[in-house]
């Protein structure tokens, strides 16, 4: 049998993963692969069970095309999110679903006992049967703070001061580790599963605790020098402001447009106090917002201009073709999406945001956690003893591959 390069497996995998099914003249058109090695590379995928015939296609000519999808179980990835505030884990298959996830609350201002992490990939991988656990190629982690070059994280939110993570968890879980900013892995989920997937140039704006921009340019993620690129919830929206930042500093957007930050203004203007201040989440106070609460339209206006101006500094250097917002301000797309939108328009170039797309993410809450997930599959396919792991054949429990459906 004649050689099949990596590369074809690489080229035909990832681009499954990411459009779900394609015809073989689909596969040989977007990967830029002739016809010949794209035959190969798909027979020998079907026979080992990374890929599987879901249809056919009748064509004019009368002549039939096969369409093709990755199989779900060929492979699975373990995501980990390190927020900060909780843990989340979660099983991915091969196509970037979610089988399973789990998280836990974690003590504030106590540091973070790795043992927690390693029982958290653990537990997810727990849901596997044997067979099925052999599969599980990689671990992705999405980390808040610095990383160094050796693999050691120092996180403020962790209570980490160059913590070994990606040895220690290497070790502890026989399974190769990457790790990745959190705002990267927030921008990549989006260009590889959701709504930035047809886009060069990104960027993800990710609101909670704090403020942070993922960026991809031209197609590749944007760090700077430590890796650190994209703090614009540390850009001074308004120096003169009497709102104090974590930072220290005044007026930045986050002290102004942050989760917390919103709930503490309209708490101040709805001159709430005691339990009533306590119980008001940020999701409350769009919804307030919603149904005509003056305080709340006040605050929700602040800050969805303060976003805007904000962005549009970010969109006046970088050119951006997409912005997707996530975080807590999912289902505020009514409240306060117009409100940025505006506020964009208004300070931006307008030659930069006459074709710019502005949306909320379809990623849902677990962004990181998909991102995280994506990142172990992306740098998997990279690594050539990775890729021939998800590429090998595959051991079904119920009998030969070619016998069952898809999921
Ligand atoms: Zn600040």
């Amino acid at each position: 049998m004649a050689s099949i390069a990596d590369q074809w497996l690489r080229d035909i995998v990832r681009i499954l993963y990411q459009r779900r099914t394609l015809t073989r003249s689909d596969i040989v058109g977007v990967t830029g692969l002739n016809a010949a090695s794209v035959s190969l590379a798909l027979r020998h995928l079907l026979r080992n069970g990374t890929i599987l015939k879901v249809g056919e296609l009748q064509s004019n000519g009368g002549r039939r095309r096969e369409v093709f999808t990755l199989n779900g179980e060929a492979a699975y990835f373990v995501g980990v999110d390190l927020e900060g505030l909780r843990l989340r884990f979660a099983l991915s298959n091969c196509v970037g679903d979610i089988r399973y996830r789990w998280e836990e609350d974690l003590e504030f201002g106590q540091p973070l006992d790795i043992g927690k992490v390693v029982e958290g990939i653990r537990r997810v991988m727990r849901e596997l049967d044997p067979i099925q656990r052999e599969r599980v190629i990689a671990v992705g982690v999405s980390y808040p703070g610095l990383l160094d070059e050796e693999g050691r994280l120092t996180a403020f939110n962790l209570g980490w001061r160059g913590f070994p993570i990606r040895d220690e968890l290497a070790a502890a879980t026989d399974l190769p580790v990457f790790l990745e900013p959190d705002k990267h892995s927030c921008v990549l989920a989006e260009r590889w599963l959701g709504r930035a997937q047809n886009s060069k140039s990104g960027l993800f704006l990710i609101i909670e605790r704090g403020i942070g921009l993922g960026m991809f340019l031209e197609g590749k993620p944007i760090g700077g020098w430590h890796a650190m690129a994209g703090e614009l919830g540390h850009c001074k929206i308004d120096p003169d402001a009497p709102d104090v930042c974590g930072c220290g500093a005044r007026g930045c957007l986050e002290a102004i447009a942050s989760s917390p930050n919103i709930v503490r203004q309209y708490v101040e203007r709805a001159g709430l106090s005691g339990r009533a201040a306590a119980e008001v989440r940020v999701s409350d106070v769009f919804q307030r917002a919603r149904q005509g609460d003056a305080a709340a339209q006040a605050v929700v206006e602040r800050a969805g201009n303060a976003l805007g101006l904000a962005l549009s500094h970010a969109v006046n250097l970088l050119n951006p073709e997409i912005i997707v917002m996530g975080g807590d301000v999912l289902g505020a797309e009514d409240v306060l999406l117009p409100v940025v939108e505006a506020s964009l328009e208004r300070n931006a170039l307008p030659n930069l945001t006459q074709d710019l797309t502005i949306t909320m993410s379809g990623l849902g809450l677990d962004i990181r956690l998909k991102g995280a997930a994506s990142l172990a599959f992306r740098k998997s396919l990279e690594d050539s003893s990775l890729l021939k792991k998800m590429c090998s054949p595959l051991v079904m429990r119920y009998g030969p591959v070619a016998a069952r459906a898809t999921r």
